[in-house]
C-alpha cells in the first residue's frame, strides 16, 4: 500500500518517493526563441523584410493585455516587429472586420493575432474567417484547420505546437503511446488531438479526447501514457487519476488567491508521474515561442508568394512581345 506511492523504477532506491522530472518549458522556450532569432536574422538579411506581428486587442481584459504585451516583447527580442491595435470593448463585428481587412492588405504586416476571448457582441467565427489564411498565425482560419486535419499544415496552433515540441525535444515516446487529452477547445484540445494522431514524427499516438460529458473520466485518464490537461479548472487532475510513470502536461492557467495554478494538482501528481510540466514556466512560454515561429513562417510564405507573383508578372511581360510578335506571323 505504502510502496505504491514510491518509486519502483529505480532498482537501487525502491523506497525513494517517485519525483517526476520537471519539463522546463521556460528553458526550452528560450532555446527555441534563440533559434528563431537566428533564423529571423538570416531571413531579414536575405530579403530585407522584417517579419511583423499585428496583435488585435478588443476591450480591457487584464489577462489578455498581459498576454499581448508578452507576445509583443517576445517579437521584439527575436528581432521582429510588432504593432498593437487596441479597440474599445463596445467594438462591433463590422468595425473589427474592417480592421482585419486593413491588416490583410498591409504588406508590412505578416501575422495577425486577434486575442481571444472577444466581447460577446462580436461574431468570433466571422472575424477569424476574415483573416488572410497566409497571415493566420493562430491557425484558426477554417482553411488552416482543414489543412491540419489533412496532415499538411501551413501553421500549427501555438499551444499544441509547443506541447508537441516539448515532448519531442525531451525524447518522450509519442508513437504508439496512449494519449488522453482533457478538453476539446478549438485552440488547444481539438488541434492537439489531431496533431498527435497524425502519421509521422510527433504523431502516431492513440488519442482519446475527454470533455465535460465524459463518463468514467478518472478511469480513462489512468490509461494514459501522456495526459494533456486543458480544461481551466484549478488542480482538477489529482494523483489517483494518473498512471505511475505517465507524462503529465498541464496547460491550465487559473488565477487563484494562491497565485497562478494549473489544472493539475502538481504537488501530489509529481509523486506519481515520470514527467510533469509546472505552472507557471511550462506550456505558457512555449506558446509564445511558437507564435514567433509562425510569424516568421508567415513572413517567409508571403515573401515567396510575392516573389511568385512578381515572377508571374515578369514572365507575363516577357511573353507579351512574343504574343504580339505572333500576331505578325502570317499563317502559313
Ligand atoms: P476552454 O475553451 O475553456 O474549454 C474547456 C474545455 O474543458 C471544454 O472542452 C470543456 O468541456 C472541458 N471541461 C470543462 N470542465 C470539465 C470537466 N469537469 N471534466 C472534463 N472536461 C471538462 O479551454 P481552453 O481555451 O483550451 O483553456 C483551457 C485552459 O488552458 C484554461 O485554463 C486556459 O487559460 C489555458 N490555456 C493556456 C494556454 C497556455 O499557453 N498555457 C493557452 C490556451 C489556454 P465541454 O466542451 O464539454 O464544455
Amino acid at each position: 500500500m505504502l510502496l505504491s506511492k514510491f518509486r519502483t523504477l529505480n532498482p537501487l532506491s525502491p523506497i525513494l518517493p517517485m519525483t517526476a522530472v520537471i519539463l522546463d518549458g521556460k528553458a526550452l522556450a528560450e532555446k527555441i526563441r534563440a533559434e528563431i532569432a537566428d533564423e529571423a536574422a538570416a531571413f531579414i538579411a536575405a530579403s530585407a523584410v522584417v517579419p511583423c506581428l499585428a496583435a488585435v486587442l478588443v476591450g480591457e481584459n487584464p489577462a489578455s493585455q498581459t498576454y499581448v504585451r508578452n507576445k509583443q516583447k517576445a517579437c521584439e527580442k527575436a528581432g521582429m516587429a510588432s504593432v498593437l491595435k487596441a479597440l474599445k470593448t463596445e467594438t462591433t463585428t463590422a468595425e473589427l472586420l474592417a480592421l482585419v481587412e486593413r491588416l490583410n492588405g498591409d504588406p508590412k504586416v505578416h501575422g495577425i493575432l486577434v486575442q481571444l476571448p472577444l466581447p460577446k457582441q462580436i461574431n468570433e467565427y466571422q472575424v477569424l474567417e476574415a483573416i488572410d489564411p497566409l497571415k493566420d498565425v493562430d491557425a484558426l482560419h477554417p482553411e488552416n484547420v482543414g489543412r491540419i486535419v489533412q496532415g499538411r499544415p501551413r501553421f500549427l496552433p501555438c499551444t499544441p505546437q509547443g506541447i508537441q515540441q516539448l515532448l519531442i525535444r525531451n525524447n518522450i515516446q509519442i508513437a504508439g503511446a496512449n494519449v488522453v487529452v482533457l478538453g476539446r477547445s478549438e485552440i488547444v484540445g481539438k488541434p492537439m488531438a489531431i496533431m498527435l494522431m497524425q502519421r509521422g514524427p510527433g504523431g502516431d499516438a492513440t488519442v482519446t479526447v475527454c470533455h465535460s460529458r465524459t463518463k468514467n473520466l478518472p478511469e480513462i485518464c489512468r490509461t494514459a501514457d501522456i495526459l494533456i490537461v486543458a480544461i481551466g479548472k484549478a488542480k482538477f487532475l489529482t494523483a489517483d487519476m494518473v498512471k505511475p510513470g505517465a507524462t503529465v502536461i498541464d496547460v491550465g492557467i487559473n488565477r487563484t488567491d494562491a497565485g497562478l495554478v494549473g489544472d493539475v494538482d502538481f504537488q501530489a501528481v509529481k509523486d506519481v508521474a515520470a514527467h510533469i510540466t509546472p505552472v507557471p514556466g511550462g506550456i505558457g512560454p512555449l506558446t509564445i515561442a511558437m507564435l514567433l515561429k509562425n510569424t516568421l513562417q508567415a513572413a517567409k510564405l508571403q515573401a515567396q508568394s510575392q516573389g511568385k507573383k512578381s515572377g508571374d508578372q515578369q514572365s507575363a511581360v516577357k511573353t507579351q512581345p512574343q504574343a504580339s510578335a505572333r500576331k505578325h506571323i502570317p499563317y502559313t
